[in-house]
């Protein structure tokens, strides 16, 4: 095989994102984003989207049928107890990632129609599934298990999965890189705070806990998820205000977290209202940071010793507000935040706690699409990965 670049594909319910990566130099010769599939006016399914990705790969000479292509990654969001790490797709894989519907039925139905044009389009290409759960498949059973009947949770698969696991590795490894250390020697916290957002405890490279879980409804305050609650609130909706289980799961996950709280999920017009004085959107901040400052306080009592706190994704990356909100005070467990650092904007990894800080606070930019690239390059190829 000569090809050194990689397509990382990533289908989403309504869109789907592109990178073209050459692993030679790690380079992105191409990238981009097909949105609104299946809405009004918009893309009419995933298949017309993935033709257009390959007509758009087309239209800049770095074509689908392109013999630098090596292979490609897909983005898929759960694996179960089946998959735990990259694997290579056939017939049986795909079959398996259908069987896991059910516990990903917004997710994986995407992912799976993305894994079948792409083999339509190279049917003589590896085609690499890479997991959201994954990384987290190490967590213990002590943090994955739900005290609940365990006869019901093994026959329906209930447990702690967690999400985003291809960004708390990338970042949890760069985090370990920032400090000059080997991954193996360092306990991090990785706050991922995006629209969805999720934190992990990783305890010298490998995931000890993590707050999302059977679904990625669960942990933080999300930009339209409500993280947790008191699960008994789902039976209050449905007998008292008579709800059903599609209005429950909707209110749950499109309606709540801030834009519930306050009607805006951006964090950016949260500060401009907050700015203003404007109280909703204060309480929702308030609510925000202190469910974060909890799963903080969680974390490291589950680590033990703590090196560093990594923020990561549009919120870690860029709010200066809520990290400082996060960690205000907290001189007691050792973090310290320097606030001049942590005010410059930057876009690399970079330290914003002070240099007495005995946890390193990092701010420290997530990269999915490497992360699937080089674990597909690595799977498909066989080099060792990055
Ligand atoms: P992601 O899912 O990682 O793309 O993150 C998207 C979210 O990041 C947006 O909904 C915003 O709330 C937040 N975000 C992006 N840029 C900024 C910024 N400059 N300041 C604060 N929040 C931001």
């Amino acid at each position: 095989m000569t090809g050194t670049r990689v397509l990382v594909l990533n289908s989403g319910s309504s869109s789907v994102k592109y990178q073209l990566i050459d692993m030679a130099d790690e380079s992105r010769p191409a990238s981009g984003l097909v949105e609104r599939i299946g809405e009004e006016g918009g893309t009419a399914d995933h298949a017309a989207a993935l033709r257009r990705v390959a007509d758009e790969l087309d239209g800049q000479g770095l074509g689908l049928d392109s013999p630098e292509l090596a292979a490609i990654g897909h983005r898929v969001v759960h694996g179960g107890t089946r998959f735990t790490r990259p694997t290579l797709i056939t017939d049986d894989v795909l079959a398996g990632i259908r069987d896991l519907v059910p516990l990903a039925p917004l997710h994986n139905p995407a992912n799976i129609t993305g894994i079948e044009v792409a083999r339509r389009l190279r049917p003589d290409l590896p085609q690499v599934a890479v997991f959201d759960t994954a990384f987290h498949a190490t967590i213990p059973e002590a943090a994955a298990r739900y005290a609940v009947d365990a006869a019901t949770a093994d026959r329906y698969g209930i447990r702690r999965y967690g999400f985003h696991g291809t960004s708390h590795a990338y970042v949890s490894r760069a985090t370990a890189a920032l400090l000059g250390k080997d991954p193996a020697e360092v306990n991090v916290i990785v706050l991922h705070l995006g629209n969805g957002a999720s934190a992990s405890a990783v305890r010298g490279g490998v995931c000890v806990d993590t707050s999302m879980g059977l679904t990625p409804l669960e942990g933080l305050v999300m930009g339209t998820r409500s993280g947790d609650i008191d699960p008994a609130v789902v039976f209050h909706l449905e007998r008292v205000a008579g709800l059903d289980t599609d209005e429950i799961d909707t209110l749950l996950n499109k309606k709540s977290g801030l834009l519930g709280l306050c009607g805006d999920n951006d964090m950016r017009e949260i500060g401009r209202r907050m700015a203003e004085g404007d109280q909703a959107a204060q309480l929702a901040f308030d609510v925000y940071v202190h469910r974060l400052r909890r799963y903080v306080g969680a974390f490291t009592a589950v680590l033990g010793r703590v090196d560093a706190i990594a923020f990561t994704a549009g919120v870690g990356e860029n709010s200066v507000a809520v990290r400082t909100a996060a960690l205000l005070g907290l001189d007691n467990i050792g973090v310290t935040m320097d606030p001049v650092r942590n005010a410059v904007r930057g876009n690399g990894a970079r330290v914003v706690s002070a240099p007495s800080s005995r946890v390193t606070v990092a701010v420290v930019p997530t990269d999915e699409e490497l992360e699937i690239a080089r674990d597909t390059y690595a799977l498909a190829c066989g080099t060792a990965g990055g």
